[in-house]
């Protein structure tokens, strides 16, 4: 990972762990739909799902609420997406 360029949304970050127990995308269970794989939004802890998944409710949670970055929900993965930076990263362990 490179740290050439820093994602400026930091002070946003509320929620830095998975939940004990994720039961799938919420809005795509509301609906009966599926996923292929999760995001948690790392300000409000919402899970939503990835850009492959048909209804890419991760996404969609950050245009509506700008809530700017999430975290991939897939166990041992430990990525960060910030949107408006377009910038992958690790939060390294404090
Ligand atoms: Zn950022
Ligand atoms: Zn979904
Ligand atoms: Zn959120």
């Amino acid at each position: 990972m490179s740290a050439s360029k820093t994602c400026s949304h930091l002070d946003q970050i509320q929620v830095t762990e998975l939940p004990e127990q994720i039961d799938g995308c919420e809005e795509c269970l509301k609906i009966g739909s599926r996923w292929v794989h999760l995001r948690m939004c790392m300000t409000c802890g919402k899970i939503g799902c990835c850009d492959s998944s048909p209804n890419r409710h991760a996404t969609a949670h950050e245009r509506e609420t700008s809530h700017p970055i999430i975290l991939s929900a897939e166990r041992g993965e430990g990525w960060s997406w910030c949107y408006p930076d377009e910038l992958f990263f690790m939060l390294s362990p404090q």
